[in-house]
């Protein structure tokens, strides 16, 4: 079954062909590190992350790189952000930068996301932006004024591609801001010349200065990438004019097609209505975190289609956490199944549980084809919740078998785990899922050596065993069905 993915150059579906067998090179957009993130990055950064998570799953071999930007993204009225963000806390622009990058990294750590393999800043990548303006200006694309270098859109065609815009039309609108120097009012700054006191200049041919938020994109990308590459991500606020300069940036410098296939997130809303710091309406991942579990934020994520807006509000919210619950209770309850299994001795109705596995491999394929639908999270969501009521009603039956229980609770581990995030293993928080398994199995291996020593009528090793595990809280409970065990709250 092949993968399709919503091309927003072609704005299309189209079937994903990788340019390298097996592997997949994505770039997409990163943070403006100036305050601390809002629920809109969530959201892009938690739809990247299950992109690359199935990608991987499918068995590519994957390079995601997620830039940091830290100079150069303006505001509209002409202040860089970061400097910004250093007047406000009254510090070094690059003490602003590490703040708010490390508080970015704290946030999606929290919601499972996954970090880039590569996460480059834009100021430690100065002589690659400036390598690639001085080929945008020695082929024609840019020119040079007082200090400043812009580019020429009138040069590069198919300016517009991306977002269907077209120069003509945006010149006869007459919204953008002219600025004297420019020859043309859409033409946009490579490299801006900086006044003498800017805190944030590098030396360049052009004299001090610092480059335009684009070109940061357009060089490292093609840096760890290559100059054409598979796919390229980011939100859709932004894909005028961000991207659609990145594209004529990249492909006028290196004469190649720059990303393949364009992937852009939807708007998020905060109750029906568009988050801005005007409106006051800004929810930062730490406060949404303070009222909901990561669980939580990243299923009302995921419950609606990566391209689509999506509306945070308490009701959504609530739904959000009772889905996670629900989900989570499934899991577990597999889990502790399970566990109880282990030791029992019942033999299994092979038929019924044939019947089951069968309904298990079909769940699975239902899931993979619509995570192969352009990555259609709501619709593989709503198969892992159509399979908790069968399994539900098998372990309620007591018909779920060993075998029945281990496929079960695979699905959930690699597709609600491994894929989704929504399902932490072994009940633990998603950061330590590792240790909780170890824990789970190590807790296991004691019951088994328990059982062996009440075997061999050894009661005071199996009663020294019991004891040890309840002095550190974990309490075991004989049943008809085996020992389990459960952890002292
Ligand atoms: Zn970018």
């Amino acid at each position: 079954m092949s993968l399709t993915i919503y091309n927003v150059l072609s704005r299309d579906k189209e079937v994903f062909k990788p340019i390298h067998e097996n592997y997949v090179g994505i770039y997409v957009c990163g943070p403006t590190v100036y305050d601390n993130s809002h629920l809109g990055h969530a959201k892009t950064y938690v739809s990247f992350d299950v992109v690359v998570r199935w990608l991987r799953y499918s068995g590519y071999k994957v390079r995601y790189v997620q830039n940091i930007t830290d100079v150069g993204h303006l505001l509209d009225d002409g202040e860089d952000r970061i400097l910004k963000g250093a007047r406000r806390e009254r510090v070094e622009p690059m003490e602003i930068v590490e703040r708010y990058m490390r508080s970015y990294f704290e946030d999606m750590d929290a919601l499972g996301v996954t970090r880039p393999d590569i996460s480059p800043r834009a100021s430690a990548h100065i002589p690659e932006q400036i390598e690639m303006i001085q080929e945008l200006l020695a082929k024609g694309y840019a020119y040079e004024v007082n200090g400043s270098v812009y580019f020429s859109v009138e040069r590069f065609t198919e300016y517009g591609k991306l977002s269907g815009r077209r120069v003509e039309e945006m010149e006869a609108g007459k919204r953008v801001a002219v600025r004297d120097e420019k020859r043309h009012p859409m033409d946009f700054a490579l490299w801006i010349k900086a006044p003498p006191n800017h805190l944030l200049q590098w030396p360049s041919p052009w004299g001090r200065g610092y480059p335009g938020w684009h070109i940061e994109c357009s060089a490292m990308s093609t840096k760890y990438l290559g100059p054409n590459f598979d796919i390229h991500g980011g939100g859709v606020d932004n894909i005028f004019p961000h991207n659609e300069c990145e594209i004529a940036q990249s492909e006028a410098a290196h004469g190649v097609p720059f990303a393949n296939y364009w992937m852009l997130t939807g708007t998020l809303l905060v109750d029906g209505v568009k988050m801005s710091k005007s409106l006051g309406n800004f929810v930062t991942i730490k406060d949404a975190l303070k009222r909901y579990k990561p669980e939580a934020l990243r299923l009302f994520i995921l419950s609606g289609l990566y391209r689509s807006p999506a509306d945070y509000s308490a009701a959504a919210l609530e739904a959000a956490t009772k889905g996670a619950e629900r989900i989570n209770i499934a899991a577990q309850r597999v889990r502790d199944a399970l566990r109880a299994s282990a030791s029992s001795s019942a033999p299994d109705d092979e038929a019924t549980s044939g019947r089951l596995i069968d309904l298990i491999d079909q769940y699975r394929m239902r899931f993979t084809s619509a995570m192969n639908d352009d990555f259609n999270a709501p619709l593989a969501l709503s198969v892992l919740f159509e399979m908790a009521k069968d399994i539900n009603t098998a372990i309620d039956d007591g018909t779920a078998s060993r075998m029945v229980l281990e496929q079960a609770d695979a699905v959930y581990r690699e597709l609600g785990g491994d894929v989704l995030g929504v399902v932490p293993s072994a009940g633990a928080a998603p950061s330590d899922a590792g240790s909780a398994e170890r824990e789970q199995k190590l807790i296991q291996m004691l019951i088994e050596l328990r059982l062996e020593a009440r075997k061999a009528k050894d009661y005071a090793r199996a009663d020294a065993i019991r004891n040890r595990l309840a002095e550190i809280g974990i309490i075991l409970e004989d049943g008809p069905k085996g020992t389990t065990y459960r952890v002292r709250a």
